[in-house]
């Protein structure tokens, strides 16, 4: 008897590097397939087993800043000395289909989005500990001890941003961790300002007009008959 917003709720998950964004969201995605995981535009180099248009989009830093240039990104920051970023057109065009979107991003640009659109769900992620944090991103092998050094002072900063979000979920288990990013999202989607329209069906409606349109005083209504 409702009718929920046409529009698809977005989500964005953000928390520091090496939070486990990615694996959480991933697990997420296997029990609810009716989320769509938009897909960031980067100007990092593609790390080996990466895939463009699946993992990034990958482009030169030029091109991002053309894409910039031309509004087509909803959100974008410099993380570590690249570009990332979402493109503005396919995430609109899930949302206008009534599908649930998650954006899977560092906090700058979820802030960005918080000012556009107050009304999306936003969930941080956070490490169980510094010292885990660390952990993972020295033991992906990824990146320069540099370059992890520098992620790992950023994530500090982060967490400053901590109460600008909805929710904050610590990933120590993964299925627990993902199976609360659901249940938060199962919670959201039936949030009272969703609901566009509370209808009733003709018979209903007669006996919404006798209880509360028409004025019963003196009037005795025997409930049986309705
Ligand atoms: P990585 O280089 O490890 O793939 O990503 C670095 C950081 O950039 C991660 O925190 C990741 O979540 C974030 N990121 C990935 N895509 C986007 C995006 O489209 N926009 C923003 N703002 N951050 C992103």
């Amino acid at each position: 008897m409702i009718k929920t917003k046409k529009q698809g709720l977005l989500i964005v998950l953000s928390g520091p590097s090496g939070s486990g964004k990615n694996t959480i969201c991933d697990e997420l995605k296997k029990e609810n397939t009716n989320i769509w995981e938009s897909i960031s535009m980067t100007s990092r180099k593609p790390r080996k087993g990466e895939v463009d248009g699946v993992s990034y989009y990958f482009v030169s830093a030029e091109e991002f800043e053309k894409n910039i240039k031309e509004d087509k990104m909803l959100e974008y920051a410099k993380f570590a000395g690249n570009y990332y970023g979402t493109p503005r057109g396919s995430v609109q065009e899930h949302l206008d289909k009534g599908e649930d979107v998650i954006l899977v991003i560092e906090i700058q640009g979820a802030l960005q989005i918080k000012k556009k659109l107050p009304q999306a769900l936003f969930v941080f992620l956070l490490p169980p500990s510094m010292k885990e944090l660390k952990r993972r991103l020295v033991d992906r092998n990824t990146e320069s001890e540099e370059k992890v050094m520098e992620r790992f002072e950023t994530a500090y900063r982060e967490i400053n941003e901590l109460s600008k979000y909805n929710y904050v979920i610590v990933n120590d288990e993964v299925k627990e961790a993902a199976a609360k990013l659901g249940a938060i999202i199962k919670a959201e989607r039936c949030r009272v300002d969703r609901i566009e329209e509370v209808f009733l069906d003709t018979s209903e409606e007669k006996i919404h007009e006798i209880l509360v349109d028409k004025d019963l005083e003196n009037k005795r209504v025997d409930i049986n008959k309705l």
